[in-house]
């Protein structure tokens, strides 16, 4: 049998092993007897490697023209662009989800590189009037200095090239880390930044724990930025150490999402929302809808569409192209998974179907668990408000939109909503209503856009936003700029 491939932590522009030599493997969640790799288990000595070299870095890569940033992003979109299918492959088969979403999460770290290398030509300050005769004010970007970038698993490339992306075409450098269960496609992402000339300390990139590499990236005095995607659990940590040394932080956490499906919504239409919405990615998007709320008019009619089709989906393997839905990511989230279907049973809700692991032949090599769906739920039964993560969706009667909305917005979170209806003011007051930072109009809650703000309310994130120019005003600071020509002092109306 063929050694397991051995992969290593990039500093300063060099593949490294971590300080201790120690490893963690990276198995296949379909099959785990597939071993895709060993990564460094690194510690807080690798981080200090890895921050000193960011800082060092910082010092020229911040004058570097923000253009010629962008020439380089340019051509990493361009190698993302060669490489979609392998990488693709590759993430099926350390994340478990099938190849046409890992197209797509390729496909988005494609799209925001090329986004973000435009906007190295585009990073507009303003001019404004003075107060003072001969006088001129502007404002200017300022990049802020060394960035920690810390990711989840279910998006193991387009979330750490959401982050990536802005931070350094505004002139950061960063320190990334992945999830232990998705090692390789932050590897792929850096071999990129590697071959697209990025230079040494820029882009540094270390594996490990949360407790072992996270801890000490967000605690770390030279960390300026603290970029966290994650659980909301893991995210008050964050937020807690950040504010200790005033770090900025961008949170993006949990969610339970909320599909609303109005009397008069196009039901064919509502079904195939909720149904991808709850089922793809097995559930593990943050934005996945695992709350539906019906009016109860259609209620019956909804809910035996949704249970049938939910009963066709194929569980497998990813790279089967046959396959809907893969396994989950690991044990412990399918442990998980198990508790939540104990509890909706235990609160009184109507298992309509699923409920239980897959077994048998190639279930038996992965984590798989069946499209579940709970009918007749009530707002406040724990499946209904706490995020599961996993395939289970909550389906919840109501009367009317009032009802529906206020049902939508009673949890803690608050990422992403969707409405189905024909009825253009249901839609607009919808839009309003729902305390999300997405809102969908006959579409599921899924399918972010790159040029659009990406980021939930309440207890999903702290305010700020991932994508499109609100991810700039993140990793930049705004510098006010006085230019007096009058050749005589002058002072404003109240000097401050
Ligand atoms: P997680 O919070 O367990 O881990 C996220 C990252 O934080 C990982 O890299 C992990 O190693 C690290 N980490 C864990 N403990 C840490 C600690 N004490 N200090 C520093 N770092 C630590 O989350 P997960 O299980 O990887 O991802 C699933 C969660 O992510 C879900 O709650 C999901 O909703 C959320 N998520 C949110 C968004 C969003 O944009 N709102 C997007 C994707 C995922």
């Amino acid at each position: 049998m063929a050694p397991p491939k051995v992969f290593k932590n990039f500093i300063n522009g060099e593949w490294v092993d971590s300080v201790t030599g120690e490893r963690f493997e990276n198995r296949n969640p379909a099959d785990r007897k597939e071993l895709i790799g060993l990564f460094p288990k690194s510690g807080p000595e690798d981080v200090e490697r890895a921050v000193a070299s960011a800082k060092e870095a910082y010092k020229s890569w911040r004058l570097v023209p923000a253009p010629k940033r962008g020439e380089i992003l340019f051509r990493a979109a361009q190698l993302l662009v060669e490489r979609k299918e392998d990488y693709a492959l590759d993430m099926t088969r350390e994340m478990g989800k099938i190849l046409t979403e890992t197209r797509g999460d390729v496909q988005e770290a494609i799209d925001m590189t090329f986004y973000m290398a435009g906007e190295g030509r585009r990073q507009f300050g303003q001019t404004t009037p003075s107060e003072l005769p001969n006088k001129f004010c502007m404002t200017v970007r300022s990049p802020i200095g060394v960035c920690s970038l810390i990711t989840p698993w279910n998006f193991p490339m387009a979330i750490p090239s959401w982050k990536a992306m802005p931070a350094l075409i505004c002139g950061n450098t960063v320190v990334m880390k992945p999830a232990t269960d998705t090692p390789l496609s932050m590897c792929h992402l850096v071999e990129v930044f590697e071959q697209a000339g990025i230079p040494p300390g820029v882009v540094n990139y270390v594996t490990g724990t949360g407790s072992g590499v996270g801890t000490p990236m967000m605690t770390h005095p030279e960390v300026r930025v603290v970029s966290f995607t994650g659980s909301t659990e893991v995210g008050r940590h964050v937020s807690k150490a950040c504010a200790e040394t005033f770090k900025h932080s961008c949170l993006e956490m949990g969610g339970k999402n909320v599909i609303l499906v109005m009397e008069d919504a196009n039901l064919d239409l509502a079904v195939d929302g909720a149904l991808w919405g709850g089922f793809g990615t097995t559930g593990q998007r943050c934005t996945a809808a695992s709350r539906v709320v019906v009016d109860k008019k259609v209620y019956q009619d909804f809910v035996s569409r949704f249970v049938a089709r939910a009963r066709t989906l194929k569980v497998g393997n990813g790279l089967d192209p046959s396959v809907q839905m893969g396994p989950l990511i690991n044990e412990s989230q399918l442990n998980s998974v198990e508790q939540y279907v104990e509890i909706g049973k235990q609160e009184g809700a109507s298992l309509l179907t699923g409920g239980s692991r897959l077994s048998g032949g190639e279930y038996d090599c992965g984590w798989f668990y069946a499209p579940t769906i709970f009918g007749d739920c009530h707002p406040r039964m724990r499946i209904a408000q706490e995020e599961i993560f996993g395939p289970v969706v909550s389906v919840i009667p109501c009367d009317g939109l009032d009802e529906a909305i206020e049902i939508g917005n009673g949890v803690i979170y608050g990422l992403s909503s969707a409405i189905y209806t024909q009825d253009v003011n249901n839609a607009f007051k919808t839009m309003r209503e729902m305390e999300t930072g997405i809102v969908y109009v006959n579409a599921s809650t899924i399918g972010a856009e790159t040029h659009l703000p990406f980021g939930g309310t309440k207890q999903t994130g702290n305010g700020h936003r991932e994508a499109a120019t609100a991810a700039l005003d993140f990793y930049s600071e705004w510098k006010s700029l006085y230019i007096d020509y009058s050749g005589k002092l002058q002072r404003a109306q109240i000097d401050t």
